[in-house]
């Protein structure tokens, strides 16, 4: 017999590094907007999976092209060429209207690329001086779990037991411009930046922040880069949300949806002064550009345009967020969003809602103890969002 929930979670317990902090929920089978438990009990999915399914899960194209490729050819390595990788290259350029790209694997990876880029940048082409480059960051970002992105947090337990951190960082209070202005110098390589920070809790800058930041970057010769791992690809409500603000980054780095739920890939993308400072044998990954991983992006970014995800998610968002302001509740404290990418904040902690709301059918995960974050597949109908919402009401009222 196949093992049930309990079994099962225990199992995972037992074996597992104690790194994460689950739902006792155990999901067996996924389509669209739902997924399903071994016993068969069916659950909304409204956070799908930080954002990288925002196609919805398993979407029939982007698993056609995962199984068409598979019966072709699945890995190659870099120290060949395969036939996926040139024409992703195009399409990821032309969508970020950049003129190059470089493939990895998770979003933690492509940040380290992103760094490492701007760090050669400055060298080779600012003039900073030798191993003098300098990152600013900002308060509250989430840019992943390696070191290089555990030194740019400014969370104590990302941290913890980690040190040494990577030199060479500097953070600011994310919003504020007069701190970036003062964090600038000569040395300054690039500023990066969360364009709506989503681990932070849905955290929006204020208005005309980033415009003015990325002005200032300009007037400085500093790289502005916006880590759009999570906000990026539609959610919120844009293809990127760097458009919410009218800016085109000088380097995006995105990640999950880029691979639809599906196949994990990354990427860092930015123009040839930028990505042209690598060179063979300065940078590099065994599965980056990985030829299944380059036919499922293509599906997945086919996906997010020819169902015009963006304009489903702005719509719907606005739509969702009008009736979460409807729900009267001392404990409510904000309600914020753009597009599919909405925060509930609360005055205690979200964890027990986001428990009654799975008993209710719905699968949200707390961020910062006292957020619930709402990010459902950008696939749902107005219909499926209505009965969230119906049980959201419930429970939050
Ligand atoms: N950057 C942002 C903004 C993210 O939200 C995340 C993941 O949540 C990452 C980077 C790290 O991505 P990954 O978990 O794929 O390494």
């Amino acid at each position: 017999a196949e093992m049930k929930t309990e079994q099962l979670i225990e199992q995972t317990e037992k074996y597992g590094a104690n790194n994460y902090h689950p739902l006792p929920i155990v999901i067996s089978r996924a389509e669209g907007i739902w997924v399903e438990d071994p016993e068969g009990n069916k659950y909304m999915d409204m956070l799908s999976a930080y954002s990288a399914v925002n196609q919805g899960h398993r979407h029939p194209k982007i698993i056609q092209a995962l199984k068409d490729q598979a019966d072709k050819v699945t890995l190659t390595s870099r120290a060949f060429h395969n036939d996926q990788l040139g024409p992703w290259y195009e399409k990821i350029c032309k969508l970020t209207k950049k003129e190059m790209a470089l493939p990895m694997n998770t979003g933690a990876e492509a940040v380290e690329t992103a760094v490492k880029a701007a760090r050669r940048w400055s060298y080779d082409v600012k003039g900073v001086a030798r191993d003098q480059a300098e990152i600013i960051a900002c308060t509250g970002n989430f840019h992943g779990r390696t070191m290089t992105a555990v030194s740019l947090s400014s969370e104590a337990e990302y941290k913890r037991g980690f040190g040494p951190m990577l030199p060479g960082i500097k953070l600011i209070p994310y919003g504020d411009l007069d701190a970036l202005k003062s964090a600038i110098t000569a040395n300054t390589a690039a500023f990066l930046i969360e364009p709506i920070q989503g681990e932070a809790g849905i955290v929006i800058p204020p208005e005309g922040f980033m415009k003015d930041a990325f002005e200032l970057c300009k007037q400085n010769n500093v790289l502005f880069i916006a880590d759009e791992i999570q906000a990026g690809l539609a959610r919120t409500g844009k293809m990127f949300a760097c458009e919410w603000e009218g800016i085109e980054p000088d380097m995006y780095i995105l990640g999950k949806a880029l691979g639809g739920g599906v196949f994990p890939i990354s990427c860092v993308v930015a123009n040839q002064d930028i990505l042209g400072v690598f060179n063979p044998g300065s940078h590099g990954s065994t599965f980056g550009g990985n030829p299944l991983a380059c036919a499922v992006s293509i599906a997945a970014l086919d996906v997010l345009i020819d169902e015009k995800l963006s304009d489903k998610s702005l719509e719907l968002g606005q739509y969702f967020v009008s009736k979460l302001k409807e729900i009267q509740n001392p404990q409510i404290k904000d309600v914020r969003g753009r597009g599919l990418f909405i925060g509930v904040e609360l005055t205690e902690p979200a964890r027990k809602y986001c428990e009654e709301l799975k008993e209710e059918g719905l699968l949200c995960k707390e961020t910062h103890d006292t957020v619930i974050r709402f990010a459902p597949p950008l696939i749902i109908s107005k219909d499926e969002l209505d009965w969230a919402i119906e049980r959201i009401k419930k429970v939050l009222s």
